[in-house]
């Protein structure tokens, strides 16, 4: 094969033979980006990579781009998780990658921000948050760039747009968010490729993971802050990090080819600021950035277990009531509680219903007032303890904020729905109906995850996001009923943030005369069960 067609059909021996450089000027190579060589090669039509941060991925994955699409002639969709596309990946990453390489420069016909033609192909970059941005146009090759943070409604509509082609390849790269959701999802599907690495002390030949297993994988040495051999402890060098070789643990799982990416096999950080990441940085960010490993903090997991963990049938007063609503096009989720636990649930078809529920129970009512504001405003005008639940990011102490006079109230949504989530794990709010009635409830609960998300100045913070396609209505009605109570106790009950402490809170709920109930539900949790048991 000569040069010329060599440079056609493979990506790498196009950046090497023209010697391409990045967004700023450097040139691009694979000594220490060896691990890259074979992802690039690899024409698998399904891709995943879970991966961490400053891994050089994105430059790697545009200069792909750009070949597939000028040099194959295949229509290429590129999204990314921003909605502002055009300030912080075209302006600052892909314009000036075009423009230090002259010879991509010559090659595009089109340039026009977000679309960039090369002869008659186009490389379309979108951002995954808008439904709206979600354009009608047939792609050979979707690139789905931070899936785990993308709208998932609008990856799938881009999924769609690979119906007409015959080459239909998919690539999904992210930093990996909770276990089982996103990218960790399609790479446990995969066959999951590890990078090998070789001591050059003992031949031990296996990947490098953070801690040391008895799986004997090479590791890091917190105390040595060294990179380790899994069999004989000593040292690895960069060398021997940099002529790994990847090797996939279940080879017959053919449908998807998985890249674990982590910065333990980047030659170019060292495992002193590794070891500094896992001391400075949270759990979750160490695992999602650095190690691009999923991973969920087991308090915040409102799984089957731990409803039905928290499910204390039985028969509660159904005073001093608070109901949750969300709503969708079709109708209204509600949730009915009390101090003691949550005592009914269920979907209506009009807000007819929830008044009559309000006015049965006597009930305090939260409810989301969009996208269908108009009764839900009515119904506010109309009761001075009917509530509207804006989401909206609070700085202080509180996770929630009141604005009586509007009848409105402002509820931090990570921070508020931590709270629930954590209450429920602790069986500190528990469920009063029976186990089997529960069966929406856990479905929604388990279709929501928890996640951590880099912020464009580089903060992380952490998220609650839906699965694709997937219902969420009954604990967002859950929060709001939550949030109800508080209103119902006069503002007392607090709302208190899960600590890191092994000895949680319990949670206050004072009544109006002032005098204040510490209701401790665990208490209640063990009497129910003494009572179950005579
Ligand atoms: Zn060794």
């Amino acid at each position: 094969m000569n040069t010329k067609s060599l440079e056609d059909t493979s990506t790498l021996a196009w950046i090497h033979f023209n010697r391409f450089v990045t967004e700023r000027g450097e040139p691009i190579e694979f000594e220490e980006h060896r691990w890259a060589i074979d992802y690039l090669a690899d024409n698998h039509p399904h891709k995943v990579s879970p991966k961490a941060a400053q891994a050089g991925m994105t430059v790697l994955e545009f200069m792909d781009d750009f070949h597939l699409v000028g040099k194959r002639g295949f229509e290429v969709a590129h999204t990314f998780h921003t909605t502002d596309i055009l300030q912080k990946i075209v302006r600052p990453k892909v314009n000036p990658l075009i423009n230090n390489n002259p010879k991509i420069r010559e090659m595009m016909t089109v340039d026009s921000e977000g679309l960039k033609g090369f002869g008659k192909s186009f490389l379309h970059i979108i951002g995954a948050n808008a439904e709206s941005q979600a354009i009608s146009f047939s792609a050979d090759v979707l690139k789905i760039d931070e899936k785990d943070r993308s709208n998932p409604t609008v990856v799938e509509m881009l999924e769609s747009r690979l119906k007409h082609s015959k080459v239909k390849w998919i690539r999904e790269f992210s930093n990996p968010s909770a276990l089982g959701f996103g990218v960790d999802a399609a790479w446990r599907e995969s066959d999951m490729r590890h990078w090998f690495v070789r001591c050059r002390h003992c031949n031990h030949y296996w990947y490098i993971d953070f801690e040391q297993s008895d799986e004997k994988n090479h590791y890091v040495d917190r105390v040595r802050r060294i990179y380790a051999c899994g069999k004989c402890g000593k040292e690895l060098s960069n060398h021997d990090r940099i002529m790994g070789e990847w090797i996939a643990k279940y080879p017959s799982r053919d449908r998807i080819h998985g890249y674990w990416i982590s910065q333990l096999m980047c030659a170019w950080i060292s495992a002193d600021e590794i070891v500094n990441d896992y001391e400075d940085k949270s759990t979750e960010y160490f695992h999602n950035f650095v190690l691009g490993k999923a991973y969920t903090p087991t308090d915040m997991v409102v799984d089957r277990a731990a409803i039905l963990r928290a499910c204390a049938p039985s028969n509660i007063s159904k005073t001093h009531v608070a109901i949750g609503v969300d709503q969708d096009a079709g109708g209204q989720y509600y949730v009915a509680m009390t101090s003691q636990g949550v005592f009914a649930h269920g979907y209506v078809d009009s807000w007819d219903k929830i008044e009559h529920l309000k006015l049965m129970y006597n009930a305090v009512v939260v409810c989301d007032p969009n996208p269908y504001s108009a009764i839900p405003k009515q119904m506010a005008n109309k009761y001075n303890d009917w509530y509207l639940c804006y989401f909206k990011n609070l700085d202080g102490l509180s996770a929630i904020k009141w604005k009586e006079e509007e009848q409105v109230v402002y509820a931090d949504r990570t921070r508020s729905i931590d709270i629930v989530a954590n209450e429920i794990v602790n069986g500190r709010l528990l469920f009063r109906e029976r186990a089997h009635q529960l069966e929406d409830i856990i479905a929604h609960w388990t279709n929501i995850y928890r996640t951590t998300k880099e912020e464009p100045d580089g903060r992380v913070k952490s998220i609650w996001m839906k699965k694709e396609n997937k219902q969420s209505d009954y604990p967002f009605s859950m929060l709001y009923a939550r949030i109800g109570l508080m209103q119902l106790m006069a503002g007392g009950s607090e709302f208190i943030e899960p600590s890191n402490e092994s000895e949680r809170p319990v949670t206050n709920i004072s009544v109006k005369d002032e005098s204040t109930l510490n209701v401790d539900f665990r208490d209640i949790l063990s009497e129910t069960y003494a009572e179950m048991e005579e």
